[in-house]
């Protein structure tokens, strides 16, 4: 911060971090700092719509990729926890070039792909979905996104704002071996401060301004603080960390279910990579029309009882609970200890 934090301009700081984030998501050969990751996802398809010439967008319901408008169609996160379908404020020429497909559902996608695959500029997918609670994609379905996007023509873009660095691989395209045209990250890479990013293929990256013709700036893009922040938590982040970080998480995903079958028979406690979804419903939901609403009422009670026992886990069944560094083994017998006494 004493050395500046806004100049308006490119600082070395934002080339390192951008080469630091490019050893671990290669598929990211330019990168572009925003200052959040709503900015880094409105961007990359506004440029995936001025690279492939097309309009339309195919994105999943339950995926929330920020608050741009076009966005907003049965987005995740808070918009589902307050009950909004979409947003007051968002026209609906603002969506009307939005298809909204259901989650994990190859037939759907191959469907719809193959009717107007001609019209779409891209397909947005959270690689694992972390703002309907934590469903993780199916190879499968990455897989087909993969395929069917690069015969039509379109871009398959991976938001990872939230999974980028919560793989010991990196982010989830290199733990499913999936390559996206376009990759959003943020959240981690700022080291909490406001950051976003987008980046892809030069051959894409290059349509940007001021080399190409598709717009996008941002007056503390890329500021040095965020960069620096960015810089200090990646290089703790090592890949035997972010190891030490999963295999955690799966010790305890594993203790926490038990933990709640004591008295919740019916319950199921997903993780990948260092996040965690807990289900009060038989079978974890594949999508969001398969999450019970016995489960979101379980779940508001089963938020309370943690609370009352001095454990706060998301306030929302929609969000999705995070393993942290800094996160004891000690902390961890107290969570298990008060799940272990939740009778919802
Ligand atoms: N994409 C995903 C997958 C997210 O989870 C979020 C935020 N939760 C965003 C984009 C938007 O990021 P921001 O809140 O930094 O604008």
């Amino acid at each position: 911060a004493r050395r500046g934090t806004s100049f308006g301009a490119a600082t070395l700081p934002e080339v390192d971090l951008a080469e630091a984030i490019r050893k671990r998501f290669p598929a990211c050969e330019r990168l572009r700092f925003t200052s959040s990751g709503t900015e880094a996802v409105m961007s990359a398809i506004r440029l995936a719509r001025g690279f492939t010439g097309r309009d339309m967008i195919i994105k999943f319901t339950g995926g929330y990729h920020g608050h741009a408008d076009a966005l907003l169609v049965r987005a995740g996160s808070g918009v589902l926890t307050l009950g909004v379908p979409g947003s007051a404020g968002v026209t609906s020429s603002a969506v009307k070039d939005t298809v909204t497909l259901p989650y994990n559902d190859e037939t759907a996608l191959r469907k719809t792909l193959e009717q107007a695959g001609s019209k779409i500029a891209c397909v947005i997918i959270e690689p694992v979905a972390a703002n309907m609670g934590l469903i993780p994609a199916r190879p499968s379905f990455l897989k087909l996104a993969r395929r069917l996007t690069r015969e039509r023509g379109a871009l398959l873009i991976f938001d990872e704002v939230v999974t980028g660095f919560r793989f010991p691989e990196g982010g989830a395209q290199q733990h499913f071996g999936v390559r996206p045209d376009l990759t959003t990250l943020g959240k981690v890479i700022g080291g909490g401060l406001p950051v976003g990013a987008f980046g892809g293929t030069k051959a894409i990256m290059r349509h940007l301004a001021p080399d190409g013709p598709v717009y996008q700036a941002g007056t503390l893009s890329g500021n040095p603080l965020s960069m620096a922040a960015g810089l200090t938590v990646l290089s703790r982040l090592t890949h035997a960390r972010l190891q030490q970080l999963s295999d955690t998480t799966k010790v305890f995903a594993d203790g926490l279910q038990s933990a709640l079958r004591l008295h919740n028979p019916d319950c199921a406690v997903v993780s990948a990579g260092s996040m965690l979804g807990i289900y009060f419903q038989p079978k974890a939901p594949t999508n969001f029309d398969e999450i019970t609403p016995g489960h979101i009422k379980r779940y508001r009670s089963f938020f309370r009882h943690m609370l009352r026992h001095g454990v706060y886990v998301p306030p929302s069944a929609y969000e999705t609970l995070f393993m942290s560094l800094s996160h004891t083994a000690r902390d961890l017998r107290r969570v298990l200890g008060a799940a272990k006494r939740f009778n919802g």
